[in-house]
């Protein structure tokens, strides 16, 4: 991901998570829960630097992420975070899992899936407990042909084979919300994001494969690879409608979902629908944010470091009121009624259904 791009996604998440609620939550939904008696994993994050505050705020939190590699390219050239997320994993281990990645440039090359089985051997070997592919699949990368590599391409069978053979899970980020077909919508949760990143705006491109042409692909992958376990991240592309999620669920039981960046197309459909899906696929939903860092601490100020704390915590709190209480919430503008989640089904979606995924326990 471009560093432009990671800003936009922090800043959305930092600005449009406004008016804060409260800091001093008073969610006790279940007897005496508070967002510190829940063992939680963000499964979706971007944390490049460390923080000498994230420690002290991820045990308040009860809080560990997994650290999502981006693998990125564009006419500048290759990018990952590969690296300095490996030195972060290390330097603490209490904290941080990985995620590794792969792309699809030069697919056409005999020696393609041979040399990427080779990266993702290694980094496994480094600690990446599962691997990521992003919507660079699908409506970024194109083949020789000129064709858009779509994820179920026959090409990539050795690597989801290998990936299999190692009981490593897959994330999958295919596609993007519904909305970057449609014209710009200003009380859309994504519009700051597509008017700041015109080129995921795909509804301004039309080379760019349909979003069901995507969504297809995508679906076809998975019932292809029925021992390959999916986390299909931000909702699988379709944070929109809920039923199209249930749909797929039902459909394939190797899928899981994760949430990241999607709160607030959850908030603008109706709570209890939103409630009921979560309890009925309860043990196939993980909480993800996308929250991370794209700078390094040293180029801060002491009072931009604390406002980042403060900021990072009240996303937490935002989130959690979100899915535990009842309470009146807006989330990226959309003004909705907290889940009420019960603690049972907050420990699955918050821990234990991620702990189960990549094996922790
Ligand atoms: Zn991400």
């Amino acid at each position: 991901m471009k560093k432009s791009l990671f800003f936009m996604i922090i800043s959305i998440v930092l600005v449009t998570c406004k008016p804060r609620a409260e800091q001093a939550s008073s969610i006790q939904p279940d007897g005496a829960m508070n967002e510190g008696t829940i063992k939680k994993i963000d499964v979706h994050s971007h944390y490049h630097y460390s923080r000498a505050y994230l420690p002290e705020l991820f045990k308040k939190w009860n809080m560990q992420s997994v650290l999502v590699d981006v693998f990125h390219e564009d006419s500048v050239g290759v990018t990952r975070s590969w690296d300095s997320y490996v030195a972060l994993a290390k330097a603490e281990p209490e904290l941080f899992y990985l995620c590794s990645a792969f792309i699809g440039t030069g697919i056409d090359a005999p020696d393609y899936a041979e040399k990427t089985i080779k990266q993702l051997d290694k980094e496994i070997s480094q600690g990446a407990r599962m691997v990521k592919v992003w919507k660079n699949f699908g409506m970024v990368t194109k083949d020789d042909s000129g064709h858009y590599i779509q994820i179920d391409d026959p090409r990539l069978q050795p690597i989801w084979d290998f990936l299999r053979s190692k009981d490593i899970p897959v994330m999958a980020h295919i596609g993007e919300p519904e909305q970057a077909w449609r014209p710009l919508d200003p009380h859309s949760p994504h519009y700051g994001y597509y008017k700041n990143n015109p080129q995921y705006h795909a509804y301004n491109f039309p080379e760019i494969p349909s979003y069901k042409t995507i969504i297809d692909a995508r679906d076809h992958w998975i019932e292809k690879n029925p021992d390959l376990k999916i986390l299909c991240a931000h909702l699988g592309s379709m944070s929109h409608n809920v039923d199209m999620v249930a749909e797929r669920l039902d459909k394939y039981p190797n899928m899981y979902v994760e949430t990241a960046a999607r709160f607030g197309d959850l908030a603008r459909q109706d709570s209890d629908k939103v409630k009921t899906f979560f309890d009925r696929y309860q043990n196939r939903i993980m909480f993800g944010t996308d929250f991370g860092n794209d700078v390094s601490q040293d180029q801060l100020t002491v009072a931009e470091l604390d406002k980042e704390r403060a900021d990072l915590d009240a996303d937490y709190l935002l989130l959690w009121k979100y899915l535990s209480s009842t309470d009146s919430v807006e989330v990226r503008g959309q003004k909705t009624r907290g889940l009420g989640l019960g603690k049972e089904v907050l420990e699955k979606v918050y821990y234990n259904n991620l702990a189960d995924f990549l094996k922790l326990k």
